[in-house]
């Protein structure tokens, strides 16, 4: 006969191999609101805390349920404000200037009347067997399994709506309404049977997700997504450190005992590392502050690496974080966490070969975590012995203008770092109204995170269909007059293709060398992440334009413009 195990199973690796194709569909334009939407469907980890904290188990069932729903509420409220907020950015040439377009009202309406009916049918579902305690709590209980059912279709339909900005934002509400079903649900859950901590833990975690959905800027969403997982892999622990001492007085089989294992040691480990890794990319050593948890193992995973590694830890932790919440499923039993798991496993998983491949790294790097550590290496000949760098002034750089008709803007970490990317557009715009062709070039590994350039150009009101990745893009380069990098480095060094000593070689790159003229906004010659010397800087082609970006194309703009 089917155990129940053998059913969770099933559906874990179904859902694995749907979440495959469906991400796998999701353009690279759309990668960094992928992460932030898996990361806001893996708060589905709330159903299991609400049960446990408002079961009455115990007392330390009680508070570690509570700090569960917390987390978890802060997850899915933030998760899906800054993802709508990102979606929101994403416009075609001709909607630019516009406000994009609220959602129509019916399906606005929709939203609010379909979640009162469903709380209705629950109400009345547990009301209708007020004698019959034991038969209502049997009805509610498949209630909700179709309920979950329904909000799976829901979650897997969003995701799918990632597979054009078209239809992100539709799909997200999709996904939305799916959560905000499976959570009214749960709270007809027979076994909850007071709602003061979840009330309290729903409000505080609402206002802390509201709070940073809504005002977090556009370049901390690294941090950000790393904070979150690690919330979500808190939740994941407690409740299953809650589940062991509920149940170990009576005895737990091997499964329960190896499901439970695995969701506190991938829970903890996700922990730990998540938030070293929020630490890292934001500056500060947090991680002492949490070096007193013995969560020892996230810790050891992640102190290795450096700073600049962890968008591959991070989307590694996010499908670890997925596994943790799959376990959770597995552990009570409920088929909604175990595919949400699976998708947010897939989804990091695949984020991180994706990366990897792009940084001409073997998928073996990332499983056995021997990522993070490019050595620095001979970097080739003297700087004398490479050539001359020549470098240009704004007001030089405006003659030029003059008289060119294509230019390809190739923004890189730099950008994000100088918050130029508004600059950038501003600057566009002038061009393009002066009829040059202005198009950008966007490697997928530029930044620090998959689509971080897509998002902070969005942001800038640059129009997705002016972007074209490195496949589309390196066509164009020997056409173009001038190719523009504004604090892109590694993603345009040619030694990744022409010297075989390099670290970077075998990487793709943006073949900006092939340009007729090329002009580099950074501070210095100092290498980038992967601190290689860049050739390009000696090409006789090039001219180096010195300085913080911002401050070089406020200077530019201001040149053009007089
Ligand atoms: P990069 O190679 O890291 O270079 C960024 C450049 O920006 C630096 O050389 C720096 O030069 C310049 N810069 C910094 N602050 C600046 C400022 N305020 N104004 C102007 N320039 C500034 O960046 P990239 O070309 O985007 O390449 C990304 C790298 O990150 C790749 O090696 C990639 O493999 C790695 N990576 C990416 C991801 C991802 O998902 N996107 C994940 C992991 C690793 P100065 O100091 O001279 O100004």
């Amino acid at each position: 006969m089917t155990t129940e195990l053998e059913i969770g199973l099933y559906i874990f690796i179904l859902a694995g191999f749907l979440g495959y194709h469906v991400i796998t569909r999701v353009p690279p334009l759309l990668h960094t609101p992928l992460m932030s939407a898996t990361n806001a469907i893996s708060g589905i980890s709330l159903i299991g805390s609400l049960v446990v904290a408002g079961a009455n188990y115990s007392r330390l069932s009680t508070v570690l349920g509570f700090i569960a729903v917390t987390c978890s509420s802060t997850n899915v409220v933030g998760g899906f404000l800054i993802t709508d907020r990102m979606l929101k950015m994403f416009k075609r040439r001709e909607e630019v200037g516009i406000q994009r377009r609220r959602f129509k009202p019916k399906l606005l309406l929709a939203f609010p009347v379909l979640v009162v009916a469903f709380l209705v049918v629950m109400y009345w579902i547990r009301r209708s067997g007020t004698d019959t305690h034991s038969s209502s709590a049997a009805l509610s209980v498949v209630a909700l399994r179709y309920f979950y059912i329904l909000s799976a279709v829901l979650f897997i339909l969003g995701l799918k709506g990632l597979s054009s900005p078209k239809y992100a934002r539709k799909g997200m509400l999709l996904a939305a309404f799916g959560m905000v079903m499976a959570i009214a649900g749960t709270l007809f859950h027979p076994e909850i049977v007071n709602y003061r901590w979840i009330t309290l833990g729903l409000a505080i975690g609402s206002v802390v997700g509201g709070s940073m959905g809504l005002r977090i800027p556009m370049t901390a969403v690294p941090q950000r997504t790393a904070l979150s997982h690690s919330l979500g892999a808190l939740a994941a622990s407690l409740i299953g450190i809650s589940e062991y001492v509920r149940h170990v007085a009576v005895g737990l089989d091997s499964v329960k005992m190896t499901t439970i294992g695995l969701e506190v040691v991938i829970g903890s480990l996700t922990f730990t590392g998540s938030l070293m890794a929020a630490g890292k990319l934001q500056g500060i050593l947090l991680f002492f502050a949490i070096v007193g948890l013995a969560l020892l193992f996230g810790f050891l995973l992640v102190i290795p690496i450096g700073a600049a590694d962890m968008p591959v830890v991070i989307a590694l932790l996010n499908s670890y974080g997925g596994l943790a919440d799959a376990s959770m499923g597995f552990v009570l039993m409920n088929k909604i966490q175990i595919i949400t798991g699976s998708l947010d496993g897939t989804s990091g998983f695949l984020l991180s070969l994706l990366m990897c491949r792009a940084m001409n790294r073997s998928a073996m790097n990332v499983l056995f975590g021997a990522f993070g550590k490019i050595e620095k290496q001979e970097v080739g000949p003297a700087a004398e012995a490479m050539g001359t760098v020549r470098s240009i002034t704004p007001e030089e750089l405006t003659v030029l203008f003059d008289s060119i008709r294509s230019v390809i803007v190739v923004p890189g970490y730099g950008m994000a770092v100088a918050q130029a990317q508004h600059g950038v557009s501003e600057l566009a715009k002038l061009l393009s109204v002066r009829g040059i062709d202005v198009k950008y070039a966007i490697h997928p590994v530029a930044g620090r995170m998959p689509g971080h350039m897509n998002v902070l150009l969005a942001e800038a009101n640059v129009p997705y269909d002016q972007l074209y990745t490195m496949e589309q893009i390196n066509p164009y380069f020997p056409e173009a007059d001038i190719a523009l990098v504004v604090g892109a480095n590694d993603v345009t060094n040619p030694a990744a293709k022409n010297n075989k000593n390099s670290p970077l070689y075998g990487m793709p790159i943006l073949e900006v060398d092939r340009a007729k003229s090329i002009i580099v906004l950074k501070r210095s010659l100092r290498p980038g992440f992967a601190g290689v010397d860049n050739d390009l800087y000696y090409n006789p082609k090039c001219m180096m334009l010195f300085g913080d970006a911002k401050e070089s194309l406020n200077k530019l703009f201001a040149a053009l413009k007089s």
